[in-house]
């Protein structure tokens, strides 16, 4: 059994304009880090934003911050997410993500792999699954992917968004992530569906998780066009 800690997206290491959301991220990380104390567990966390000082500054703050809370003793490990490429995000790309591993106890550190992200940032992962993980395993090794996030896309490849779609309902497709998810390669690593709910009908202010449909779905390597509807009918009986 895995144990992976989402760590909140207010968490910005590579803020160079305001020092002072640096120091909250620190800390709070660090807490996150104190508080997962199991063996084999990852804090999930976004690596940050540069907001406008570009790339190799942010890619600095984040490692001053990430060399105050990784240390040997610790526990667990921080898995650092694939970015889409919104904003002055970094992570979009492999390389950017290779950069945090020159700072200290950087085998601490490891990866979580978004489908999303890495479609929005440009990765072919639909029809070339297999070179864009040949391209990972160059640049940081395919065995420092610690988890997966499982999402499809609301947007098309490249499109540097960021935002999620149900399984097969989006521009991935249910074909590349079903690929996905069997993969031999991973088969022992944690897979964490991101999807987002599905809005009631009879109550504006209800939605229904779709975790364990899109599970069946992945499990039965068939897509069901009607999952969602299906959602809805099975929760509100009146439909
Ligand atoms: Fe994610
Ligand atoms: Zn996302």
């Amino acid at each position: 059994q895995e144990i992976i800690v989402h760590a909140p997206y207010i968490i910005n290491l590579g803020n160079a304009v305001k020092p002072e959301t640096i120091f909250l991220a620190v800390e709070f990380l660090a807490k996150e880090i104190d508080r997962t104390v199991t063996a084999e567990a990852y804090v999930d966390s976004a690596p940050g934003a540069h907001v406008g000082e570009g790339v190799s500054i942010g890619t600095e703050q984040i490692i001053k911050g990430l060399n105050e809370v990784l240390t040997q003793d610790m526990d667990c490990c921080v898995a650092l997410e694939t970015m889409a490429g919104k904003g002055s995000e970094i992570g979009r790309t492999f390389e950017e993500l290779a950069g945090f591993t020159t700072g200290k106890n950087s085998d601490k550190l490891r990866v979580c792999f978004d489908t999303c992200h890495t479609s929005d940032s440009g990765y072919d992962i639909i029809h070339h699954f297999d070179d864009v993980i040949e391209e990972f395993d160059r640049i940081i090794g395919k065995d420092q992917i610690a988890v997966f996030h499982i999402n499809d896309s609301k947007n098309v490849p490249g499109a540097a968004k960021d935002r999620h779609e149900n399984i097969g309902f989006g521009h991935i497709g249910f074909e590349a992530i079903n690929y996905i998810v069997h993969h031999a390669d991973f088969r022992d690593v944690p897979k964490i569906l991101e999807t987002p709910y599905i809005p009631s009908v009879e109550n504006p202010k209800k939605s229904y998780a779709p975790y364990k449909y899109e599970i069946e779905m992945l499990r039965a390597g068939k897509f069901d066009p009607d999952m969602k509807e299906r959602i809805v009918k099975e929760h509100e009986k009146s439909v």
